[in-house]
């Protein structure tokens, strides 16, 4: 597409929206905003000029004549006024957004586009002037780590997050011209992600999944509301620390409730006996009782290794899931299963200890990185196949609006993941019956992680995408499932950009007797009979015991020849 083309799509798409660009001082709103605006035939407007033109002051002097709350609410009102102004480029002060108010304004009056930069190219560009009032004094440097970690998770809540290199500001421009053209961001006059509750129904156990971009800042007064004054111990990994954690914390100190963070190393090698050890111990002496809660933040990892530790801390206590992956929002979090990993084999030690509350904030998802995005969709796609042939289609139809910036697609497809699982559980809540069929892919895909170690060769939900490929192509061969389903599976996951075959795992050669060894460890063996999801049709799983191993390895030995 040329400039020219890309522009006349983008101005159509924006129709009577604003463009709203967000972020911290030094991003380049105005220098990016202004070429922009320049590019697509409106006016551009600095929200901070038009403070001090209605204060008849400088920004600094409004603060220090009159404190930083005062600047923040003309900041608001002006905001909001400007937004009625019809189509333009408004950059605005790097607070601004913060402003739940603000932020609501602008979802339903604008595109908002966060300029991201890295801390030493913000440093770079404001220590040239010294005109900002927030990095007057102390350590400047102190000061912008400190408002990148509390600001940049809301920043993430904008529709398109573009990054602000050391390199001509056209160049950003250029993107954002394309990404306007083409992304989802611009697809409708209006993208708000709605609010979505589902509930695991399980008697006097029951409890909510809230699903919304930007729960996170409201989890204080969303735990306090329903679980009472408690407190709260955090446990998250030093990936998601590092850009949600200062989120969270500040919403429980704001409630009340916040009685400490501890954070574990990434990865699934914390599924382990040592580091329950440590976490218990460590939950203890934040000096949570009985009635308090622990709060997992963040991926599976941590959802099942810190659930594990409140379903065993003072024989049990309550816990509140706050899953920052997509795997850990559609499934890990849902359902109650915990536990940790030991040389035998993954999950053979845990408990059943039910969350009392999920909140799955979507926004979160935007700093996750894109393999571990895909990953998490594999298990999407897996309430599909198993029972959803509709919902199947329509992700065939819509995954890429779910892989865009945490709109409606992605909030539908949460949703819909969440509703099936919580169905399952609610009939089947310790795996006796049908909570096998979410297994879907897993017998396979198990076998894959133990031959690659537990290692980043292959995530989880990449294991589980062949596995499911397997499960379709083992299910076409016995005959049990129409021709060209497998195809249609395949075809969908390579489009998103997981694996398919066995080929695909970056490994030497397979070996068939090697991979039905490590089947034969998997926790659904029983008197020795594998138990495998097969299929019917696209959205038609059943449970079968009825494959002989002589079956299976012919299987394998055909797959790993493809
Ligand atoms: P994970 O917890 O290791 O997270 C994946 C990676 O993404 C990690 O590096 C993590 O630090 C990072 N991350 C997570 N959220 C992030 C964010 N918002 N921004 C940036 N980085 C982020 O793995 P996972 O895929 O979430 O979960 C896999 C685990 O879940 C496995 O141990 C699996 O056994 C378990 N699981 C449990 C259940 C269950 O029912 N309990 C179901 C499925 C899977």
């Amino acid at each position: 597409m040329t400039e020219a083309e890309a522009i006349d799509i983008a101005k159509k798409r924006l129709g009577k929206r604003s463009i709203v660009l967000v972020g911290l001082m030094g991003c380049g709103k105005s220098s990016i905003g202004k070429r922009l605006a320049i590019k697509l035939g409106l006016p551009f407007i600095d929200a901070d000029d038009e403070i001090e033109r209605a204060a008849a002051k400088t920004i600094n002097d409004i603060f220090t004549d009159h404190g930083e709350a005062h600047f923040r609410d003309g900041e608001r009102k002006v905001i909001a006024r400007l937004l009625g102004n019809g189509p333009q480029v408004l950059a605005t002060g790097g607070g601004a957004f913060i402003n739940p108010e603000t932020r609501q304004r602008v979802r339903e009056k604008g595109i908002s586009i966060w300029l991201r930069a890295d801390l030493p190219v913000l440093m770079r560009r404001v220590m040239k002037r010294d005109t900002r009032p927030l990095l007057r004094d102390g350590n400047p440097e102190a000061t912008m780590r400190k408002l990148i970690e509390a600001r940049y998770p809301i920043y993430a809540e904008a529709d398109m997050t573009v990054e602000s290199r050391d390199e001509p500001h056209d160049l950003a421009v250029t993107e954002i011209l394309h990404r306007l053209a083409t992304g989802p961001a611009a697809a409708t006059t209006q993208t708000p992600s709605p609010s979505r509750s589902v509930r695991v129904d399980l008697g006097d156990r029951s409890y909510d999944v809230l699903i919304a971009s930007g729960l996170l800042a409201d989890t204080g007064a969303l735990i306090k509301a329903r679980l009472g004054n408690v407190k709260c111990g955090i446990v998250t990994d030093e990936n998601v620390a590092r850009h949600h954690l200062s989120a969270l914390e500040q919403s429980l100190k704001a409630e009340g409730l916040f009685a400490g963070s501890i954070v574990m190393k990434p990865g699934e090698a914390t599924k382990s006996f040592r580091d329950l050890a440590t976490l218990s111990e460590r939950l203890l002496e934040l000096g949570l009782e009985r009635g308090d809660l622990v709060v997992p933040l963040g991926g599976g990892v941590i959802g099942d290794l810190a659930g594990f530790a409140a379903g065993i801390l003072r024989r049990g206590i309550r816990f509140v899931q706050i899953p920052t992956s997509l795997l850990a929002q559609v499934d890990s979090s849902v359902g109650g299963k915990t536990g940790i990993n030991t040389p035998q084999g993954k999950n053979l030690i845990g408990v059943f200890h039910q969350p009392n509350l999920v909140i799955a904030d979507t926004a979160v998802l935007t700093t996750l990185p894109p393999r571990q995005m895909r990953a998490g969709y594999a298990e999407v796609a897996k309430y599909g196949l198993l029972g959803d042939a509709k919902f199947f289609a329509w992700l065939e139809a819509n995954w890429q609006g779910v892989f865009g910036n945490h709109g409606p697609a992605l909030t539908k497809a949460i949703e819909t993941s969440v509703a099936a699982k919580a169905a399952i559980v609610a009939r089947d809540e310790t795996e006796t019956g049908d909570r096998a069929l979410l297994n879907l892919g897993h017998t396979f895909g198990h076998a894959f992680e133990a031959w690659t170690g537990y290692s980043d060769k292959l995530l989880h939900g990449e294991a589980i995408a062949i596995g499911m490929c397997l499960a379709f192509r083992l299910s076409e061969d016995l005959k049990l499932c129409p021709h060209g389903r497998a195809e249609r599976v395949a075809a969908h996951f390579k489009a998103v950009g997981l694996p398919t075959t066995i080929r695909d795992i970056p490994m030497a050669k397979a070996n068939a007797d090697e991979l039905l060894r490590l089947m034969g460890q998997d926790k659904k063996v029983r008197g020795g009979k594998l138990a495998f999801i097969l299929a019917r049709d696209i959205g038609e799983a059943f449970v079968s015991r009825e494959v002989s191993p002589e079956t299976v390895k012919a299987f394998l030995t055909r797959e790993i020849g493809r």
